[in-house]
Order: structure tokens, then sequence, then C-alpha cells
């Protein structure tokens, strides 16, 4: 099935809730890098809170870079979504592995650590990218997410990401992002308090099958949600050989030759994806023709 996010107003628009299903973008990662089980629910959850913000962004060209550097064996987390929600992420360590928490649960936050920073770099296309960053709280990766928009934003959130791993890979991936509006009265809150207390994990509620707007409905209380849109994203990079091709002229034509008389060939890989763009001797001596 398709990965979905939906974006829905609860309370008459007092509330703002992105629910989203990401199982499949989460499965292409685990794919692309060999992610063990640990790894896999870290980088799940990062990519899907990446794509919700990317996708909230709504500037057609902006991009949202979010990335994670803590003091775990993971190493660094990152994850680059554009406003359609498309999203692409690597961690430092594919393979970290970490005993499962007391509770049965993949132990993200110590693969992640509990010291560090959360970054947080918006290009929305025009001027200058915007930069924020907060301290790691937990590891957790949706706790640091909402101490983020507490902090920096300003602006009362609950982040909700899971990620439920399998023998066969990613059983199921999602999560979502409720914001109260400034006319969220006590009641309102009170009332999403005790659901979301009561409620079960988001990887678990998808795995019994609830669709997205059932979610959203258990999360606010709100029979009567408002479903504003509904998008479909994907892991996607946009590497290509072009752009390896612009990133090789812009090393100049001293270190190009220096590169013709050394190798056979150049192999650059994508960090994002692990696809490899290849250059003969030949195509570096086209490049440096060019300059
Ligand atoms: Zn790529």
């Amino acid at each position: 099935m398709k990965d979905r996010i939906i974006d829905c107003l609860a309370y008459e628009g007092k509330v703002s809730i992105k629910c989203m299903s990401s199982t499949e973008i989460v499965e292409e990662a685990r794919k692309i890098h060999g992610l063990s089980p640990t790894a896999t629910a870290a980088l799940g959850r990062l990519l899907t809170i990446t794509s919700i913000m990317g996708y909230e962004l709504k500037e057609k060209d902006g991009n949202l870079t979010n990335q994670i550097k803590g003091d775990g064996p993971i190493g660094i987390l990152t994850a680059v979504a554009d406003s359609n929600g498309n999203v692409k992420g690597y961690v430092g360590n594919n393979t970290v592995d970490i005993p499962l928490k007391e509770n049965g649960k993949l132990d993200v936050g110590t693969a992640v650590g509990k010291k560090g920073m959360l970054y947080i770099v918006k290009d929305l296309g025009i001027g200058k990218p915007y930069v924020g960053m907060t301290p790691i709280v937990s590891g957790e990766i949706a706790e640091d997410f909402t101490n983020y928009f507490a902090t920096s934003e300003q602006t009362p959130t609950v982040i909700a990401l899971g990620v439920l791993v399998d023998k066969d890979g990613v059983r199921t991936a999602g999560g979502y992002k409720l914001s109260l509006m400034p006319d969220a009265t006590e009641d309102i809150i009170s009332t999403i308090e005790q659901q979301i207390s009561k409620i079960e994990p988001i990887s678990k509620m998808l795995d019994e099958n609830k669709t997205l707007e059932e979610i959203a409905k258990l999360v606010t209380g709100d029979e009567n949600i408002q479903v504003l849109e509904t998008i479909n994203p994907e892991f996607k990079c946009n590497c290509s050989r072009e752009k390896c091709e612009k990133g090789l002229i812009a090393v100049g034509k001293t270190e190009l030759e220096a590169m013709i008389n050394e190798e056979e060939k150049i192999e650059i890989v994508c960090n994002f994806c692990n696809s490899k763009h290849i250059f003969t001797k030949e195509d570096l001596q086209n490049l440096v023709d060019k300059i």
C-alpha cells in the first residue's frame, strides 16, 4: 500500500494534525542501506517526521534537512525532504546493534545518544535558509522534535513516531504531528491529553489496519475531523550524473587532471541512495575540456 500523509483539522480548526503511514519509505531505506533493526527504527522515525515537516513547508521548491548529532553509536542521522513530503536519508552506522529495552522495544535512545544536538535547516528556495537547533532530550527522536517545536517555534506540539520491525523487515511505520492553535481551549487540550494517554502506539494502530483518518480521530478525540489534503510521499533521491559532473567541475582543473593521471575511474557513491556514478578517464577529460 502506498504511503500517505493526511492533513487534518480538528475542533473546527483549533487543532491541526498530520498523520502519516511511512512503511514503504522506511522499508526502502532499510533495503538501500542494509540497516539493522535499531538503525531502521531510528532512521525510520527521522524519515517520517522529516517528510511531515517537508510537506509543511508548502513552498514549491522548498526543502528541509534534519540532522541529529548525538553521542551514541549510530553516529549522525540525516534526512532531507521536499515540500511534497518525498524524503531520503542515511545514518553513520548502518549495523548498530543495541540490546532491546526491558519492555522488548528497540532502544533508539541509546543508539542515538542522550547528549547532542538536533539541527533543522529550512530552505524555502528564496533568501537565506533558516537554521534552528536544540539539544537532544532523550535520543528517542519524537521527544527531541517535540522539544524543538516547544522551544524554538513556540508551538505546543505533540509528535509520535513509530517503526515496527520483524524478521522480514518493516512491518509498519508512521507518525503524527499535532499542533494546538492559539484558540484551543483547556477542554480540548485535556481531551487530547486523555486520548493520547490511552491510545496505542502509532505503529501498533497501523498494524491493526486502522486508517490514518481513524487514527486522527483517536488522537484528537474529535469524530468530526476535516481532511484538507492527502498526499503520497516516497523515498526519493534526486542525485544525478549531471549533479556529479557539476561537483567534479567545481573541484577544479588541476585536481581533475591529477585524478586522470592517478585513477582508472572515479566512482561517486550517493550517501542517500547508494547509487554509483562512474566517471572514466575519458569522461573526466571531457569535463576538463569544458573548464
Ligand atoms: Zn542519490
